[in-house]
């Protein structure tokens, strides 16, 4: 069974096309530029060179069909025809509190993603418009992944925030988290690494990416993470905030004269690691010019793991101990540096690295040394595999 996993963002659509026998990905790519110039797709077979498709693409029906078309191409193509599609998996970020779990589109569905534009504006209606544009060329069940649902479990204790409870009753303000595919995947391949069962678990996992969350997980389940409402709270991002206090929005917004619009976008687009160092969102650039000497970039590292060592201790209160501790993403899985400085501060958890462990990339592995009472476990996530898995268990056994 192959199963298609779409990824429809503002202006792009992510692929891949995913074999459930082998678990394998046979082919990927993104069409990028959706309805603006400088529109193409690349798109890349397993073990085979890129090929980059120069094109315009005005619509998300035509990204959709352009998909498909690279897919079955008979050069590049990694089937011989669009039937061998048997099902469809979206992303899509935001369910609201409708939804736990993932589940098979229809129309009722398609409504609840509509009701949550208001809670992901940017995200939501380019997830629909990817579902429609598929709907009308894919004659196979389409399910719904979302990056909300693994966080529904959270008690309420975590989920309100301390405002009017009528705030939350007439607008369904509350915590939501995102990144719950990632932390997911991880918790479940931290478990087998370390040959436990999840369900006997106290996990805290740090996904560390462009966007970053770290997430509290005990028996399997969230109880806790640190995005909130929207993709903006907890810790510091590539160009996004994080925590800040409530006042501060509305004091910049008197000083500078600012509107809404345009504080929620310094917020989301020039804050973060980006806003303190002036030079990059990108931790390649950071980590090399901090070593370099810039005292800005190296700030803007030490905040960064500052932020994350707090989360995991006030985590560890919440999970009332902590059995394994989880780096996943760009920079979870890659920059060997900031594993460290966070590990730094957390001798009192039981916490050592094995800086020859620590130095592997892209590896599930085990940094910690073989003594140490709370192992850090590195672990690449794939959502794309995790999104396939759900699609896959919920439409086996459709009739097409
Ligand atoms: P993601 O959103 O998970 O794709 O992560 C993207 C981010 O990962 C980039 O912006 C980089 O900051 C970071 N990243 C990727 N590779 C490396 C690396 N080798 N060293 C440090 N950071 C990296």
């Amino acid at each position: 069974m192959k199963i298609l996993v779409l990824n429809c963002g503002s202006s792009s659509l992510k692929y891949q096309l995913i074999d459930m026998e082998m678990e394998r990905a046979l082919a990927k790519g993104m069409v990028e530029c959706i309805g603006i110039r400088g529109s193409r797709l690349v798109h890349e077979k397993e073990d085979a060179p890129k090929v980059v498709l120069e094109q315009d693409v005005p619509t998300y029906q035509e990204a959709v069909q352009m998909t498909i078309d690279a897919l079955v191409d008979a050069n590049h193509g990694a089937i011989k025809d669009i039937k061998e599609i048997s099902a469809v998996g979206h992303r899509v970020v935001h369910g609201g509190e409708n939804f736990a779990g993932a589940v098979v589109i229809n129309q009722e569905v398609k409504k609840a993603i509509e009701e949550c534009y208001v809670l992901a504006p940017l995200h939501n209606p380019a997830n629909l418009v990817g579902i429609n544009a598929c709907e009308e060329i894919l004659d196979v069940p389409q399910v719904a992944v979302f990056d909300t649902a693994f966080h529904q479990t959270m008690p309420e204790k975590a989920f309100m925030y301390a405002l009017p409870y009528d705030i939350y009753n007439k607008h369904k303000l509350r915590r939501y988290g995102f990144h719950g595919t990632s932390h997911g995947y991880v918790a479940g391949r931290a478990a087998a690494v370390l040959g436990k069962d999840i369900k006997s678990l106290k996990l805290i996992s740090c996904h560390l990416g462009n966007g970053a969350s770290i997430c509290a997980i005990e028996n399997g389940q969230s109880i806790d993470t640190s995005m909130g409402l929207t993709p903006l709270e907890g810790l510091i991002m590539g160009t996004r905030v994080g925590d800040v206090d409530p006042a501060a929005i509305t004091f910049i917004m008197k000083k500078e004269g600012l509107t809404a619009e345009q504080i929620e976008d310094m917020m989301n687009k020039s804050s973060g690691v980006f806003g303190i160092s002036g030079l990059s969102s990108d931790f390649r650039h950071l980590i090399d010019a901090s070593t370099e000497g810039d005292a800005k970039a190296k700030l803007a590292i030490d905040m960064y793991c500052y932020r994350i060592a707090k989360y995991i201790g006030a985590y560890a209160a919440a999970l009332k101990g902590v059995d394994a501790i989880i780096f996943t993403a760009g920079v979870g899985e890659n920059a060997s540096i900031i594993r460290k400085e966070v590990c730094m501060y957390l001798g009192f958890l039981g916490v050592e690295i094995d800086d020859d462990k620590n130095s592997q990339r892209g590896v599930e592995v085990i940094i910690s040394t073989t003594s140490a009472k709370t192992p850090v476990v590195v672990i690449p996530t794939n959502e794309e595999l995790a999104i396939a898995r759900e699609t896959f268990a919920l439409t086996r056994t459709c009739s097409h």
